[in-house]
């Protein structure tokens, strides 16, 4: 509808344009032929001059400027009644002397002026196009201007187009955020400031203006701010620290003033600035030297925040999940003073999500959500939220009548490692993937350090063919260094598998993921956990992600030498290692085959019945079950 009026304008331009030259030409002409209605006839010059010498003409009419005559004459051959004719001559420019014949042979002339009204015409047909697509553009631009995101946004960017959003209830309480007890506490104290200031400032304490929250996403920042605003009664404003950040120098900024200013007429309320990084990353950094449209919003930020007093009843929560990379001043007594931090919730909290999100579904009395917790060790809030629905959701079309085991089974699949597809033919690649699949597993069986196997599938999900999963056992806490190995032989199993089942030519792209846990877990070995032959060396911080507001230039902080010592003892630990995994394939190579042909055919083992086959032919170690208590 918007498009389709531009459309015809467009359309109508070329129209216009060949209308006006038609009409032109015919104001040109229509000069002369209202000058003699009946002079059709064309007569040469020759033939003119030849008729005036044997006396034939009567009379001449100059048009033109002298260009064009009409004559009046004797016909010798008459065709129609009438000897009186008219003839139309075209005559050459230089004839002056054609006068001085007229004036000596007595012939009557007169010379015509050139039309004038015409003259008008062309005139206004030469002005008529330009207005008309003046006009036109001007429509267009206007109606551009009024659809959202048009070119015309660039008369009005950053203007009243307030990017943040109010709420004035949020009707989210305290208890819809379960699991982070620690940043609860914290953050009760936000409320009373926010509900009774007078108690804070009665005794003179300053009231914090800023409490910016720490964790990785859907831990329930987001959540946590409106059970704020909930707690309190106060309205909720929210904006994404993106937002900020616009194409047009300047816009941050007045979009900060713009947010500020509607915050101060709703005071008391709360503010809170989603993904902060994006506009508050360290100044004068990354490649260039920064960005100066970033810098000017955040000190903008920074000046409105010192502009207005504590107990104004404005509370600004912020919301990153790198506090490493945020600008230092921000930091400072009086902005965001208070630091809180939201973990992934530990099985505890994990049981008590689940309880909230439980509250509206329902589930079968089998249902142990006891056990779910169990089941999902770094799940953080959203990701069981979304797992209660995921479930609730395959429940309504299995037509259940609640929630039952197989369904959260199904759920917890989805949710790690995405869709389910449909299983593969049996085929050469079936099996292919089977080995790998079994590969996997039969090394975390037999390892005694890595996890139990809890069921090899060849069921797709997501990007993977197949699937091995291991049951966890997060609340352990620390990981030993035989672990780690554990952990990279397992992971090198598939291709092992691969490689000695189906010889050096045949290896395939599938093991492409492992190899990158692969490499991740050995460097980390030798450069940040010193279980390498270089010794107790950490050389490397926390984050390997280049961070471009920084680290990129102070990247390596250990010599060349160093460097390609890392480089030989990260070779080292995964040549060993695969090393070993080719080995147990060998020497399991009957066992193998046996779980694959059982694998192909029912498609899923799983782990209790994997370990009891495995059991007929070798032994398989005793692993401590770490059952932590709630
Ligand atoms: P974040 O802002 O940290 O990325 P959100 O607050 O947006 O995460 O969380 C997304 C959703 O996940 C919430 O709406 C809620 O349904 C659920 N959720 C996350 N954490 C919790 C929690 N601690 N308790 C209850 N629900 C949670
Ligand atoms: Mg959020
Ligand atoms: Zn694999």
């Amino acid at each position: 509808m918007k498009s389709s009026w531009k459309v015809v304008v467009l359309w109508m331009l070329p129209a216009l344009l060949i209308g006006f030259f038609l009409w032109q030409g015919a104001f040109s002409s229509s000069a002369m032929d209202t000058g003699r209605n009946a002079a059709s006839t064309r007569m040469s010059y020759g033939r003119f001059l030849e008729y005036l010498d044997s006396g034939r003409v009567t009379s001449v009419d100059l048009y033109e400027g002298g260009r064009t005559a009409i004559v009046e004459g004797i016909d010798p051959e008459p065709v129609l009644g009438s000897q009186v004719q008219h003839w139309r001559v075209d005559l050459p420019s230089n004839a002056p002397e054609l006068i001085a014949k007229l004036k000596e042979s007595n012939i009557s002339f007169a010379s015509h002026p050139m039309r004038n009204d015409g003259a008008i015409w062309g005139l206004l047909g030469n002005l008529v196009f330009p207005v008309l697509l003046i006009a036109g553009l001007f429509f267009l631009f206007r109606r551009s201007s009024n659809i959202p995101g048009g070119p015309g946004q660039a008369m009005n960017f950053g203007k009243s187009r307030a990017r943040f959003m109010m709420e004035a209830k949020t009707g989210i309480k305290f208890d819809d955020v379960a699991g982070i007890e620690e940043a609860k506490e914290e953050l009760q104290e936000v409320v009373t400031f926010l509900k009774q200031p007078e108690r804070f400032s009665a005794v003179g304490a300053r009231i914090p203006k800023g409490v910016l929250l720490v964790g990785p996403p859907g831990t329930g920042k987001t959540l946590l701010a409106k059970a704020i605003a909930g707690e309190a009664g106060v309205p909720f404003f929210s904006i994404s620290g993106s937002e900020f950040v616009e194409m047009f120098v300047g816009v941050g900024a007045s979009r900060v003033r713009d947010l500020f200013k509607k915050a101060k007429e709703n005071a008391p309320c709360l503010v809170f600035i989603d993904e902060i990084d994006a506009v508050g990353r360290m100044r004068g950094t990354g490649i260039g030297g920064g960005n100066d449209e970033r810098e000017q919003t955040l000190n903008q930020l920074l000046t409105e925040m010192d502009g207005f007093e504590g107990n104004t009843g404005i509370i600004i929560i912020a919301a990153t999940n790198r506090a490493d990379v945020l600008d230092s001043a921000l930091m400072r007594p009086g902005r965001f003073d208070r630091q809180v931090t939201v973990d992934a919730p530990d099985l505890k909290g994990r049981l008590e999500i689940l309880q909230v999100h439980a509250r509206n579904k329902k589930l079968s009395d089998e249902v142990s959500l006891e056990a779910i917790a169990r089941r999902t060790p770094g799940f953080t809030g959203a990701d069981l939220a979304n797992l209660l629905n995921e479930a609730a959701i395959l429940t309504a079309r299995r037509r259940k009548e609640g929630i039952t085991m197989p369904e959260i089974d199904d759920a917890v699949d989805r949710v790690v490692a995405g869709m389910e597809g449909t299983p593969l033919v049996d085929s050469k690649t079936k099996r292919l993937i089977a080995y790998h699949e079994v590969g996997h597993a039969i090394v975390g069986t037999l390892l005694k350090d890595h996890d139990p196997v809890q069921k090899v599938t060849l069921i797709p999900r997501g990007q993977a063919k197949g699937l091995t999963w291991f049951t966890p056992n997060e609340e352990q806490g620390l990981t030993s260094r035989s672990q780690l190995k554990a952990r990279i032989t397992a992971a090198l199993g598939g291709r092992a598998a691969e490689e000695v089942i189906f010889g050096d030519a045949e290896v395939t792209t599938g093991a492409g993921g492992d190899l990158q846990q692969v490499a991740g877990m050995a460097r980390q070995m030798v450069t940040r956990l010193g279980m390498s032959d270089l010794g107790p060396l950490s050389l490397e911080g926390q984050s390997s992600e280049v961070f471009l507001g920084r680290d990129l230039m102070t990247r390596s902080d250990y010599s060349e030498e160093i460097a390609s010592r890392v480089d030989t003892q990260v070779r080292a630990i995964v040549g060993k290692c695969y090393e070993d995994a080719k080995q147990i394939m060998r020497d399991h190579r009957t066992v193998i085959d046996r779980l694959v042909d059982l694998l192909v055919e029912k498609e899923t083992i799983d782990g209790e019945e994997f370990r009891q086959i495995v059991a007929e032919y070798t032994v398989v170690p005793e692993k401590e079950e770490y059952v932590p208590q709630i």
